[in-house]
């Protein structure tokens, strides 16, 4: 699943091809991924601009200029492309957005959505959800009070959307691998010094990631942009450790498949 690093790769990329530019043309292969009925939705988002583009967690809000929001999650397997109709990738496509004879492609959307609302029903939905990981305000301080009362493992915690926005199964592993700590360990069992590891591994981590573009394959024809980032230990089972040389061991956690390195994470 996109992450962090994806969607603010997305968005960049994304801001430089559509922002200003008019939707010309709206096709809904799925019903099921839209909201409302396609025709409402096609009356609202047609002949409207892209005034402005968020990303909140592992969502992107595209701004109209009627006012109304599109709240965009990939979810599991869902990916986008943005080229002219002979660059089309040969996949299902559920949703597509004409900009002229360029296209924004959402493919593999099962559990992904994109979703017509008001900007009031996009902060309600999203209100539950925690701070920015790289937002100047997310603090140590603000971490250390976040992780202060919890229980439970790192990997979950990391993984929770309401202590901490936009880490999932894949960055958690590479956090956790940085900060050479347990996936399994206790937040309860941290020490001072193993707290402030963490939040500078997650810094750390997501930045790294989206400087090189996050794992997802290119966004358009010549895009060297994105998928450049080369992971620590997920999805390595067997490689050695790049630290300590070791082979990276997979478990899975809570249904999740882990990845971690036994010797030099504690
Ligand atoms: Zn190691």
């Amino acid at each position: 699943m996109p992450e962090l690093p994806e969607m603010e790769t997305y968005k960049t990329l994304l801001e430089q091809l559509i922002l200003d530019k008019t939707i010309t043309g709206v096709v809904i292969n799925r019903e099921k991924s839209i909201n409302v009925p396609v025709d409402h939705f096609t009356r609202q988002v047609l002949d409207q601009k892209i005034e402005i583009m968020d990303r909140r967690a592992k969502h992107l809000i595209f701004h109209l200029q009627n006012g109304s929001c599109l709240l965009l999650h990939l979810m599991l397997g869902g990916w986008l492309f943005y080229g002219k109709k002979e660059d089309q990738p040969d996949r299902t496509v559920q949703v597509q957005l004409s900009f002229g004879v360029h296209n924004l492609y959402c493919i593999g959307l099962r559990l992904g959505y994109l979703h017509l609302l008001t900007p009031e029903m996009v902060k309600q939905k999203l209100q539950n959800i925690g701070p920015e990981p790289l937002n100047p305000s997310f603090s140590l301080d603000a971490f250390e009070a976040i992780m202060k009362n919890r229980r439970g493992s790192l990997k979950t915690a990391l993984m929770n959307q309401e202590v901490i926005a936009g880490i999932g199964n894949r960055y958690s592993d590479e956090i956790l691998w940085h900060a050479q700590l347990l996936p399994e360990k206790k937040i309860n069992e941290l020490d001072q010094d193993q707290i402030s590891r963490l939040y500078h591994s997650i810094q750390f981590i997501l930045q790294q990631a989206i400087e090189h573009g996050g794992y997802m394959g290119e966004l358009f024809k010549g895009d060297n942009k994105t998928g450049g980032y080369k992971m620590y230990v997920h999805g390595l089972e067997g490689n050695p450790c790049s630290r300590c040389g070791t082979p990276i061991i997979k478990v899975e956690i809570a249904s999740r498949k882990t990845y971690f390195c036994s010797n030099c994470q504690h």
